[in-house]
């Protein structure tokens, strides 16, 4: 017999049908047990009848989170027990035989409540048990449809979706890298990619005109509720574009994503505000545009933040790039830029997505001119020859008929917590960090071998000589 997935029973009202899943609530009513099954495609109830001997034996033995086989009979619900607006609330399942496929010992915490409260350490530890409870479930699949639906607008639009390295070379978004140390090459390092910039811009010289990637990106962050050590964002890069035309793009993009999956977008097109407007109306530039009301209706609050100051002072009083060095300054700041000038002045043509308070995107239409990089990397503080250590790759293959090109990147976990409503990345993610950047499940950051060590060529203090 093929089993039936328990979202399709209401289809098999009166036959016999197997299903397969996990005992999410077992109630013991003396003559009648109860029990709550749960698989992927959601929940249903059985109940086990005393002239089903047999079944009613396995029944009085499973206990919560037991892997089980059911062939049973799909019966209506009495009128007066149906469960309006519930999952097969106008079905159930008698149940005639019932089969042990896995045991499962106790579970740390009960997976058919809320798991929210459960200690982080515990819920991390078990996230596969944490996993199966309804909300985790809920969560990642919204993130799978939102991906899934981004990704279809955008081969819509004839872009092609294009993996870049991992193991790579150093890009600058402002954080500190993770390094992976070279086996091969004694006391070298690759970095893993901060995000994909340089290589996507690389691929618009490659002649792919539209680039998309859902990409991973990895930075040494002051990990926070909305900041993880690993991200991933629906990185895009066009060749040929306007500020406007990247805009247009992934407003519309989100528009038809958040819309078709239920959602209500507050304002439309999206409010676009300067960011000096931004900070004098909202003292930041990310804010939230709900009033209490359309935050009690899940409504979804856009804007775009433009006209970004090129570079701010660092601590020591150096000018650093505000958001990407790689972004093209506005037309009427060019002059000044290259003359090295009027510098706290120099407004970008980079742009932030705002929602509900978080900045869930940011991009930049790109300088794709050699003169302009070198002049920022030379405003920066760089000598010629370390703007060249640092992006020389990039000046030469500028060199090769560069198309102008912009892009933007729209972090993942920021837009999914928005879509359901969580404060935290890690509820967003299947397997997140702890607080304290410990892996969930597996035990890492952990001590290499003493072999592994000699093979990389490292020595470690394990800390002593922090200061
Ligand atoms: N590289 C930027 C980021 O990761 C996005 C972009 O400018 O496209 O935030």
């Amino acid at each position: 017999m093929e089993r039936t997935h328990i979202e399709n029973l209401s289809e098999s009202a009166g036959k016999e049908v197997l299903v397969k899943g996990w005992v999410n609530i077992r109630r013991d009513h003396g003559k009648l047990i109860f029990i709550d099954l749960r698989d992927a495609t959601g929940t249903v109830q059985m109940v086990v009848l005393p002239n089903h001997i047999d079944a009613q034996k396995q029944a009085d033995a499973v206990r919560p989170e037991w892997l089980i086989e059911v062939k049973g009979i799909v019966n209506k619900r009495p009128e007066k027990m149906v469960k309006e607006g519930e999952q097969n609330g106008n079905i159930e399942i008698e149940a005639t035989e019932i089969s042990v496929i896995s045991e499962s010992e106790n579970p740390p915490f009960t997976l058919s409540e809320n798991t929210i409260d459960v200690g982080e350490e515990v819920r991390l530890k078990y996230r596969y048990l944490d996993l199966r409870s309804e909300r985790m479930q809920k969560n990642m699949r919204i993130r799978s449809e939102f991906v899934q639906k981004c990704r279809e607008y955008l081969f819509k639009k004839k872009f092609t979706e294009i993996e870049t390295p991992l193991l790579t070379e150093s890009t600058p978004e402002g954080s500190r890298d993770f390094v992976v140390p070279s086996r091969l090459n004694p006391g070298k390092f690759y970095a893993l990619p901060q995000s994909p910039q340089q290589y996507k811009q690389l691929l618009m010289v490659g002649g792919f005109e539209r680039y998309f990637q859902i990409a991973r990106a990895i930075r040494d962050e002051d990990l926070r509720g909305d900041r993880g050590f690993e991200h991933t964002q629906i990185d895009i890069e066009s060749s040929f574009v306007t500020q406007n035309d990247i805009l247009n793009l992934v407003e519309e993009m989100i528009i038809e994503t958040v819309e078709s999956m239920g959602h209500t977008i507050k304002e439309k097109p999206f409010p676009r505000i300067s960011y000096k407007d931004a900070m004098e109306k909202y003292g930041a530039d990310k804010f939230d545009l709900r009033t209490e009301e359309d935050k009690e209706k899940g409504i979804l609050a856009y804007a775009w933040v433009v006209d970004f100051p090129f570079f701010e002072k660092t601590k020591d009083g150096k000018w650093t790039f505000s958001h990407n060095p790689f972004s093209m300054p506005k037309d009427e700041c060019i002059a000044d830029l290259l003359a090295g000038e009027n510098i706290e002045n120099i407004m970008t043509q980079q742009y932030d997505l705002v929602c509900n308070g978080f900045e869930s995107g940011g991009g930049s239409i790109r300088s794709h001119r050699v003169d302009i990089l070198k002049a920022v990397y030379k405003i920066m503080g760089n000598s010629e020859e370390e703007t060249e250590d640092k992006i020389g790759h990039m000046l030469e293959a500028f060199k090769y008929g560069t198309p102008p090109h912009g892009g933007i990147a729209l972090g993942v976990e920021r837009s999914i917590m928005n879509l359901t409503g969580e404060d935290s990345l890690r509820e967003v993610q299947s397997f997140p960090m702890t607080r304290g950047g410990q892996t969930s499940v597996m035990n890492a950051p952990k001590e290499l071998t003493p072999e592994q060590l000699i093979e990389l060529h490292l020595k470690t203090d394990h800390g002593k000589n922090n200061k």
